[in-house]
């Protein structure tokens, strides 16, 4: 999957027959208008299909049925050019399981001072027929994204296009399958959860395999394909000389090339497009997959170490919210801190962060593993690139889901890191360390998490809505006693509203 277009959005325009069908003509050619300008908005990553306009009850019901069953549907985005009396959206809205965006438009963007007449007002009526779909909306406790905004606004569209990469990621959660080789690291607490609850919650389902079927498929591998991708790596990477051809380690090149495609092939033949792993539970495997987990990432598949299939469920959301877009996604682990300068993350892995999160050429180098007792490793080593991004956590929380997105400032070290083995990234937290850690502790967010330069908050906060799972934001704005506040409301309203 190399972008989103082979997806769609459908336009929905509600109005009511009252008012001829001269006028419902106008308003489909409005309609196709403004389907047409967002299909060509650079920033809106799918396509975008004009229905016809909606004018009662059963249309509107087979509509949402059709939008159910469409493989390629991921959306709907409605607005109401005339008044469309919104007891007819009932059985519509009762049926869909699609993400609902309710865009709040008016064709004309200025007024016409000089020649507005009665004709004028009753067909540019967004502004009360949207107030009659927002209160169903609002009745039915529908919980759906609304944009308010000109059509041809560039920020509108901004708006819009994020939402349906949430939708879109969405929409591949309802098919996803995350492959567990081993189970989560021993004792630990926060990569656990309920994968019956992911599954009614998150959609995606979470399936053991036994390390040993992924060893057979390994040993399969030909020497033909192996020797084909040690020659990529070659040409990719900067490749130290004890891994190079003639160098006294090329062996453990062609073992870390072998578990690869070994590792590609059975994901493929099981279809999956997220996966875990666990140092723990490596038997028959010579290394702890490294550079195979890195270039995978690279490719758009999910993943979490130590068993963590729920940000390995989250890294492969972050991934398809970031097709096409700049800056990459990962899978990080805040690793240690440097406390001056006001405070600074440097995030990192055992191996296993994903190479799309740098402008660097990686260098692909061999260390021992610090733990675990297997071969030494190889792996991609690097610098994430400078700039804006988010840290991002899904943790299970009892009774519900719960995602804590931090708003971080990448930034290049100051010093070189000549001994440190792995990929790293270094990132200011906002508002700041204090602030940030203090927020995201109480939060109970977890320490493996997904990073991206390529996602805002919004496209995590619109995935969150659209799954209908907890989100907290931490940024400039996170004031601790707000927050903490926030959790307590929050704790309540789960109480009361248990959305299994
Ligand atoms: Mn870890």
């Amino acid at each position: 999957m190399k972008n989103l277009d082979h997806l769609e959005a459908w336009l929905v325009t509600g109005s009511q027959d009252l008012y001829g069908s001269e006028a419902l003509k106008k308003v489909q050619i409005h309609a196709d208008a403004i389907a047409r300008e967002l299909g060509l908005s650079t920033e809106i990553p799918v396509r975008i299909v004009a229905k016809p306009v909606m004018t009662n009850s059963e249309a509107i019901h087979r509509l949402c049925l059709d939008a159910n069953s469409s493989a390629d549907c991921v959306a709907l985005i409605v607005w109401m050019h005339t008044f469309s009396p919104a007891r007819m959206w009932i059985r519509g809205l009762q049926s869909l399981e699609k993400p609902l965006l309710h865009f709040h438009t008016q064709f004309n963007r200025d007024l016409p001072w000089s020649t507005i007449d009665m004709d004028f007002m009753n067909l540019n009526q967004s502004a009360h027929g949207d107030r009659e779909f927002g209160f169903i909306g609002a009745f039915m406790h529908r919980r759906h994204k609304i944009v308010v905004g000109f059509w041809q606004d560039p920020a509108v569209h901004a708006e819009i296009a994020a939402w349906l990469r949430a939708a879109c990621a969405w929409h591949d959660a309802q098919h996803l399958k995350v492959a567990r080789f081993g189970d989560n690291m021993r004792n630990v607490a926060v990569t656990e959860g309920n994968k019956v609850a992911a599954e009614v919650k998150l959609r995606y389902a979470v399936n053991g395999y036994g390390v040993g079927d992924l060893v057979r498929q390994v040993h399969q591998v030909t020497d033909g394909e192996v020797d084909a991708l040690v020659r990529e790596y070659d040409e990719t990477y900067d490749v130290v000389d004890e891994l190079r051809q003639g160098g006294d380690r090329r062996e453990s090149l062609r073992d870390a090339a072998r578990i690869e495609l070994g590792l590609r092939q059975f994901l493929e033949a099981i279809g999956s497009k997220a996966f875990t792993d666990t140092f723990e539970d490596l038997h028959g495997l010579p290394q702890l997959p490294g550079i195979a987990v890195q270039r995978l990432m690279a490719d758009g598949y999910g993943f979490g170490a130590e068993g963590d299939w729920k940000t390995a469920a989250l890294v492969r959301a972050a991934k398809v919210m970031g097709l096409g877009l700049c800056g990459g996604v990962s899978f990080m682990e805040d690793y240690t801190y440097h406390l001056g300068n006001s405070g600074e993350v440097l995030g990192a892995h055992m191996l296993e962060v994903c190479p799309s999160i740098t402008e660097e050429k990686p260098r692909a180098e061999i260390h021992p593993l610090a733990i675990g007792g297997r071969a030494d490793p190889v792996r991609l080593v690097f610098t994430a690139a400078a700039g804006k991004g988010v840290n991002a956590s899904i943790v299970d929380i009892g009774n519900r889901f719960r995602l804590v997105v931090n708003r971080i400032n990448l930034i290049q070290p100051e010093h070189p890191l000549p001994k440190l083995p792995v990929a790293r990234a270094l990132w200011r937290p906002e508002p700041n360390l204090r602030t940030a850690a203090t927020a995201w502790l109480s939060a109970g967010g977890a320490h493996h998490t997904a990073l991206s330069r390529a996602l805002t908050s919004e496209h995590l906060r619109d995935f969150a809505e659209i799954a209908g799972i907890e989100f907290l934001l931490i940024d400039a704005k996170t004031d601790l006693d707000a927050f903490t506040n926030e959790l307590r409301w929050n704790e309540m309203y789960y109480c009361l509203h248990n959305e299994n």
